[in-house]
């Protein structure tokens, strides 16, 4: 195909001469149009309908979990880092990890929009880990400058998130391990890497997770900020404990069993394991 005197199909509106040709002649390729280019075609045949198809079947709950994070950051967002009584330069290493927060969780719902759904739990499986460190800077001031210098370790975090956070936020951490950190060929991951279509078992899981997520975000923000709020949903102030009381903890139950009944799997696979365990926040006695 000659391109002399054409306009280059990348859309830079040159010459495909003195545009793109310099590439594609390195290549050894005679491109064809852009519509026509596997990437592309496959962008506007499949990626684009999955997103929407996914978001015109999960509105509803999709709403929900926008507006709930849209309360927290209202609280939340403004705030500095909780004992700023030491010095202001924290302030900017807290926001950063609140933002990354929001980030990652944003990126999550994007992946899942896509059908990308094992990306999707990677993310959320970092999101966990920032909310770890927010509690564990807020503890200790010394960990704050630990995690200024990336020294914070995985297995000391963990330990201190398990004496204080609820069971079920370090179980859904392990549950996202087990299933979205090693999904490659050498491991015996639970959840095999999916296909693009939004299916129901993806659409299912995925929210609940979200869901999940965003409200682990509160709990560990209210964690942080405890002493400036004066009535707090999940925690009391003298401990600091956590209680089961909030009405927050409902909203969830119901979402997981509303989106459980609208979108049941449609064929039983080994894989297809999604306890309750999961998504219900409730802790033992330790
Ligand atoms: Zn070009």
């Amino acid at each position: 195909m000659s391109f002399e005197g054409n306009l280059c199909y990348c859309g830079s509106g040159k010459t495909y001469e003195e545009c793109c040709n310099k590439y594609f002649s390195l290549l050894h390729i005679s491109p064809r149009k852009i519509e026509e280019s596997y990437l592309f075609e496959w962008f506007s045949k499949y990626s684009e309908p999955v997103k929407t198809t996914f978001i015109k079947k999960t509105k509803k709950y999709l709403y929900q979990i926008s507006e709930y994070l849209d309360a927290i950051i209202g609280v939340y967002y403004e705030q500095g880092y909780p004992k700023s009584i030491v010095s202001d330069v924290y302030d900017e290493g807290f926001t950063g990890l609140k933002n990354s927060a929001i980030n990652v969780l944003l990126g999550s719902t994007h992946c899942l929009a896509y059908g990308l759904f094992i990306p999707h739990g990677v993310l959320l499986r970092s999101f966990l880990e920032i909310c770890f460190t927010i509690h564990i800077v807020t503890e200790d001031i010394k960990k704050m400058e630990q995690f200024e210098k990336g020294e914070l370790s995985t297995k000391k975090v963990l330990h201190k998130i398990k004496k204080i956070m609820p069971e079920f936020i370090t179980d859904f951490y392990y549950y996202l391990t087990a299933n979205f950190a090693h999904c490659g060929p050498f491991h015996q991951a639970l959840l095999m890497p999916r296909a693009c279509y939004p299916e129901n078992y993806t659409i299912m899981v995925g929210l609940n997770n979200l869901a999940l997520s965003t409200l682990i975000y509160h709990i560990t923000l209210e964690l942080a900020y405890l002493n400036d709020i004066s009535s707090p949903q999940f925690w009391i102030k003298e401990g600091p404990t956590y209680t089961e009381t909030s009405s927050i903890l409902d909203w969830q139950y119901l979402f997981y069993e509303d989106v459980v009944a609208d979108f049941p799997p449609d064929e039983k696979k080994f894989y297809m394991k999604y306890s309750r365990k999961h998504v219900k926040p409730k802790m033992k006695k330790r």
